[in-house]
C-alpha cells in the first residue's frame, strides 16, 4: 500500500472560465498556466507520482515541451493512472480539496468526480471533491487564485497489471518510456556519487 499527496496553485489572469477537475466553469477570470491550469488535477497528478515515487508532473510533463502546451489536463491524469497501473497498483481512493472564494464549485463538484473517476477507471465512490474558502485570508481569500490539494491511496493489485486503454499506442509508448527513464536513473549515481534518492525505494507491483 502505498499513499501520495500533491498541491498545486494558479493564479487567476484574462478569462471567462477555469477547468477543474476536468469540468469547465463559467468564471469572470482564467487561470494563468501553460496548460488549462487544472489545479485539481495537477495536485491529483503529483499524488499519484508521489505515491510511486516517480517525480512529479513537472518532471513527466515539462512545461518547455511543446507537446504539453494548452495540454488538457486530463491527458496528465489519463498517462499517470497508467503508470499507476504498469507498476501493479490500483487506487483505493482520492480526496482532493480545492481552495477559492469563487467561483462557487458545489454545483460542479458531482460533475468533477464523474469526469476525475473516469480517467482514474474507477469508481465515483473512491473519488471524493470538496471545496473550501480561506475566510478571505492569503491569497485564495484575496481572490487572486486557486490552490489544490490531494491524498491517494494505491493498494498493490492481486493480479498483475496491464496498461489501461492497451491501444492507445501513445500512451504506451510514454508510459515506457517513462519506466525506462526511472530504470536508468537506478542505475545512474546522482551528482555527488549516491543514487538518485526518489527512485531507489521505488517499490514495484507484485
Ligand atoms: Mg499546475
Amino acid at each position: 500500500m502505498r499513499i501520495g499527496q500533491g498541491i498545486d496553485v494558479h493564479a487567476f489572469g484574462p478569462g471567462d472560465y477555469v477547468t477543474l477537475g476536468g469540468v469547465r466553469i463559467a468564471h469572470d477570470h482564467g487561470l494563468v498556466a501553460h496548460s488549462d491550469g487544472d489545479v485539481v488535477i495537477h495536485a491529483l497528478c503529483d499524488a499519484l507520482l508521489g505515491a510511486l515515487a516517480l517525480g512529479d508532473i513537472g518532471r513527466l510533463f515539462p512545461p518547455s515541451d511543446e507537446q504539453w502546451r494548452n495540454a488538457d489536463s486530463r491527458t496528465f491524469l489519463r498517462h499517470c493512472t497508467a503508470l499507476v497501473a504498469q507498476h501493479g497498483f490500483v487506487l483505493g481512493n482520492a480526496d482532493v480539496t480545492v481552495v477559492c472564494e469563487r467561483p462557487r464549485l458545489a454545483p460542479h463538484v458531482e460533475r468533477m468526480r464523474a469526469t476525475l473517476a473516469t480517467d482514474l477507471g474507477c469508481a465515483i465512490g473512491d473519488i471524493s471533491v470538496k471545496a473550501t474558502t480561506s475566510e478571505k485570508l492569503g491569497f485564495t481569500g484575496r481572490g487572486e487564485g486557486i490552490a489544490a490539494t490531494a491524498v491517494v491511496l494505491l493498494q498493490a493489485r492481486a493480479v498483475p497489471a496491464s496498461l489501461v486503454n492497451e491501444d492507445d499506442s501513445e500512451l504506451r509508448a510514454f508510459v515506457e518510456r517513462v519506466a525506462a527513464e526511472v530504470d536508468a536513473d537506478v542505475v545512474r549515481p546522482a551528482p555527488g556519487g549516491s543514487v538518485a534518492a526518489t527512485t531507489t525505494q521505488r517499490q514495484r507491483g507484485p
